[in-house]
C-alpha cells in the first residue's frame, strides 16, 4: 500500500452529519454514523472475512463516468471472496460521478473525494466497502521510470483503482485485458484490507518482504509489492501467460495462513 494517511484528525469534525431545521436545532434526520468506516486499514479484516459481526458485503463502486470496471473483473473478485471469505452475499452498488477535474490525485484528494461522493456505511449486519475508480492517475507516478500506481487503500474500507493508468497498461501488451489489470490490482488491494502483510493481520510465519512494508516475499503471490506498479504486475502476468497459468496472480501458502488464523476460509 501507499504511505499509511493520519487523516482521521481531519475526518474527526465530520463523523456525524446532521440536517438542522431552520426553526430549532433538533436533527431533521438521524445522523449517519460513519466512524466504523473511517478506521485504519487491516482493522476490518476479520470483519470481511467472518459472518460474527457482518454477513453482508455492500461494495459500493463509485467509477468517474466512463470509467466503470469490467464486468469480468468484478466477478473474479466475486470469486475471491468465495474463496477465501465466508460472506454469504456480496452486493455491488455501481455510481457514475462527474470527473474531478484533477490533473493527478493525491491520497488527500483522495479522501476527500470519498467524503463528498461516498452513499455507503456499515449498517446492521451489512459491512459497507468503498472503491472509487478515478479518471487521473496518482501525483506519484514517474511515467519516465515505468513507476505508475495502479491502487492504494487508505482506510480500512476504502480504495482507490486508477482505472485510466491501468487501461493504458493493459492497451500496450496483446496478452494483458482491461480486466486482468482491474482484477489483479482490486484482489491485490482486498488482500491490504485484509490486514496482508502485517497490516494488522499478524503473521503465522514470518514472509514479508523486508525490502518492501507489508508486502509478501513469495515469489509470485498476489501480495508482492510490485503488483502495485505498473511494470511489475504486467511482467508478472505476461510470465504466467506464456506458461498457460491465468493471468491474475493468487495468494501463497502463507498469505493464506494468515487469513485463516483470523477467521479466513
Ligand atoms: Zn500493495
Ligand atoms: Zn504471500
Amino acid at each position: 500500500m501507499k504511505a499509511k494517511l493520519s487523516i482521521a484528525a481531519l475526518f474527526f469534525a465530520t463523523l456525524f452529519l446532521y440536517n438542522c431545521s431552520s426553526d430549532g436545532d433538533i436533527p431533521r434526520e438521524e445522523p449517519i454514523d460513519r466512524s466504523a468506516n473511517l478506521l485504519s486499514t487491516g482493522d476490518s479484516a476479520a470483519d470481511i472475512l467472518t459472518n460474527e459481526n457482518f454477513d453482508r458485503l455492500l461494495i459500493e463502486i463509485a467509477h468517474v463516468e466512463g470509467f466503470r470496471p469490467t464486468a469480468e473483473a468484478i466477478d473474479l473478485l466475486t470469486s475471491f471472496f468465495a474463496e477465501r471469505t465466508f460472506k454469504l452475499e456480496v452486493q455491488y452498488q455501481y455510481r457514475a460521478l462527474a470527473s474531478p477535474g484533477e490533473e493527478t490525485l493525491t491520497l488527500q484528494e483522495v479522501a476527500s473525494l470519498e467524503n463528498d461522493n461516498r452513499t455507503q456505511y456499515n449498517d446492521g449486519r451489512t459491512l459497507a466497502i468503498y472503491i472509487y475508480f478515478a479518471d487521473a492517475p496518482s501525483d506519484g507516478d514517474d511515467e519516465d521510470a515505468g513507476l505508475v500506481t495502479l491502487g492504494a487503500v487508505y482506510r480500512n474500507t476504502s480504495m482507490i483503482l486508477y482505472e485510466r493508468t491501468i487501461r493504458q497498461l493493459a492497451g500496450r501488451s496483446a496478452l494483458i485485458t482491461n480486466a486482468d489489470v482491474e482484477a489483479a490490482t482490486l484482489t491485490h488491494e482486498f488482500g491490504h484490507l485484509l490486514g496482508l502483510v502485517d497490516l494488522g493481520t499478524p503473521e503465522v510465519n514470518p514472509h514479508e518482504d523486508p525490502a518492501a512494508e507489508n508486502h509478501c516475499l513469495t515469489d509470485g503471490c498476489l501480495m508482492r509489492a510490485e503488483l502495485e506498479f505498473g511494470g511489475g504486475l504486467m511482467g508478472l502476468m505476461e510470465k504466467r501467460a506464456a506458461k498457460g497459468m491465468a493471468q491474475v496472480p493468487v495468494l501463497d501458502a502463507e498469505c493464506i495462513n494468515d487469513l485463516q488464523a483470523i477467521g479466513g476460509r
